[in-house]
């Protein structure tokens, strides 16, 4: 038995489960040269892949015509020209497929047109499944996940979590992400225990060996004994214990000792998500990341494959849901879309930027929403703000949706109140601005701390520095409320700080009017607001604001 102690833990939960390490797909493979003989027997076996690659496109083009894109290139006779002429120069079957992908994708990224350099994308995916096919691989590196695991990953990008059976997965352990990455967010959203930043696991760690990992304290062990497994899994009975105490009473309202009420609602990404909030009696949606529907998919879901994930949301939760407009970008990526290589994605082509850019895919999301809103009380909120400008363009193309609609005779929520997410250091400093020109805010916390105080939330290197106790970060949410108060719109939270049980004091003395966090938290927050003097929760508040150092301010706290 191996006993390791993650130093960070965020989405807490306990597990024991056989690990399965996720490598990556390699299909790299060997130059060598061929006897001329075999020439035609390698000719045979790259038509007999294109064959097999060209019925699975087929399948997915029935659905999908993203992929008649796809089918083009495999059966482009000057693709399959460079192949079978590099096999009669003598190369084999699999390098002669690398270097034409290579080639085709080279003359692609140079084309001055947008649409033509992001198909070298497509070239490369079609390479990759003529070469899986020859190599007998799949290219789903969660494939054959049968039975229930826990993930061990050096890390986990956003869209391959969302391409995960998570009636599987029971628990995640990746060697690199600090605790507000991705990863730990979505985990912590589906209910799943994560520990991220735990540096060398991958080499203790095989694919079969028992894993139990208490993402309360940190520790994980490796081969446990009988006895350590019995003591984990009445850990395990404990904690469910909790939960269920506090679920008894998660449908109360969150109502201070001295009457001052705040609303709870639960963030999601998904329709599963949705099914949570119910089951944990959250009072609402603050925070539905819409990336999600576009990173579980294989292309840019269209106005009527988002509008009726919008409906049915709305429709099953029946009270109030906040969606966030696409938020890609940075370390959200899509299978199928190339983003431009950039030095410092966080500080690039991301989120709202990104929509504004690619307006016809902004207006097909805005009319999906619009239309939605017909169905139930959806607000919607975009994110990354950081101008006026920006929630200008914003509101003008919502005008323009919504005269099209008219004009077709579609429902919609004339009033739809369309917020601003306040998760940069210019949004806080426009907020009074902003709030004149937005029906709410929600503060993005995650982001806003990373920005306000210039520490990447994805580097386990220097996530001690990632702390939203700041008095920098404190003070920025302290002026957000202010403004939002004093413009008269409501001021939410969906980062993960709204959902920290020591921070609850703090933001109801802010005057927070929402909060909202992973659908399981929401009992725990619930009941704490139950139990705090809002006056008393003021006075802290103005306290904490004085405070110079993080060390101050979560002495007060605690
Ligand atoms: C945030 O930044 O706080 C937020 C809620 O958005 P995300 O974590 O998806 O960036
Ligand atoms: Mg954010």
């Amino acid at each position: 038995m191996e006993r390791i102690v993650a130093e960070k833990t965020f989405s807490k939960g306990i597990a024991i489960e056989k690990a399965y390490t996720v490598q990556a797909v390699d299909l790299t493979c060997e130059k060598y040269t061929i006897s001329k003989d075999e020439v035609s027997r390698e000719i045979a076996e790259f038509e007999a892949a294109v064959e097999k690659v060209n019925k699975d496109l087929s399948e997915l083009a029935l659905t999908d015509a993203i992929f008649e894109g796809h089918l083009a290139i495999v059966n482009d006779f000057s693709f399959a020209d460079g192949v079978k002429t590099r096999i009669s120069e003598l190369t084999n079957v699999q390098t002669a497929i690398s270097e034409t992908v290579e080639e085709v994708e080279s003359e692609f990224e140079k084309m001055d047109d947008e649409y033509i350099r992001e198909r070298a994308a497509d070239v490369a995916d079609v390479g990759n499944r003529l070469l899986a096919v020859l190599q007998n691989k799949s290219l789903n590196k969660f494939a054959s996940i049968r039975d229930p695991v826990i993930v061990v990953a050096d890390d986990l990008a956003p869209s391959d979590m969302a391409m995960l059976d998570l009636n599987k997965v029971k628990g995640f352990i990746t060697e690199r992400g600090g605790v507000t990455s991705h990863v730990c967010i979505m985990s912590h959203n589906m209910g799943v225990p994560a520990l991220v930043g735990v540096q060398g696991i991958l080499k203790k760690v095989t694919s079969g060996d028992l894993v139990a990992m208490d993402a309360f304290s940190g520790e994980i062990l490796v081969n446990p004994d009988e006895k350590a497994v019995k003591e984990m899994l009445a850990k395990k009975q404990m904690e469910e214990n909790r939960t269920a105490v506090l679920k008894e009473k998660a449908a109360l309202p969150a109502v201070s000792v001295d009457g001052h009420q705040v609303k709870v609602y639960a963030n999601v990404g998904n329709l599963e998500d949705v099914d949570r909030v119910l089951k944990f009696s959250a009072e609402g949606v603050g925070l539905f990341r819409s990336e999600f529907i576009f990173m579980e998919n294989d292309h840019f879901p269209s106005e009527e494959e988002q509008f009726e994930i919008y409906r049915q949301a709305v429709t099953r939760l029946n009270r109030e849901l906040i969606i966030r407009t696409l938020d890609i970008g940075a370390d959200k990526k899509l299978s199928y879309y190339q983003f431009p290589q950039e030095g410092n994605p966080y500080l690039g082509w991301r989120a709202v930027r990104v929509c504004l850019d690619k307006k016809d895919m902004f207006k097909a999301q805005l009319r999906a929403l619009l239309r939605a809103s017909a169905f139930g009380t959806i607000k919607v909120m975009v994110p990354m703000i950081i101008s006026c400008e920006e929630l200008d363009q914003v509101n003008a193309l919502m005008e323009i949706c919504k005269a099209e609609l008219s004009r077709e005779n579609k429902e919609f929520n004339p009033e739809l109140s369309v917020g601003v997410m306040i998760e940069t250091p210019a949004a806080v400093l426009c907020a009074d601005l902003l709030a004149q020109r937005a029906d709410f805010f929600s503060i993005g916390t995650n982001d806003l701390t990373q920005y306000v105080l210039a520490v990447d939330r994805g580097n386990e290197a220097i996530s001690s520095l990632y702390n939203s106790f700041h008095p920098a970060v404190l003070r920025a949410v302290a002026q957000v409320i202010k403004a939002g108060h004093q413009a008269g719109i409501e001021v939410g939270m969906c980062g993960e700080f709204a959902g920290n049980p020591k921070a609850t004091e703090i933001l109801l003395g802010l005057g927070l009017d929402e909060f909202s966090m992973a659908a399981s938290e929401t009992p725990v927050i619930k009941d704490i607001v139950r139990n705090l003097d809002y006056k008393k929760a003021v006075q802290k508040a103005e306290r904490v604001l004085n405070c110079f150092t993080v060390k101050e301010v979560t002495d007060i706290l605690n």
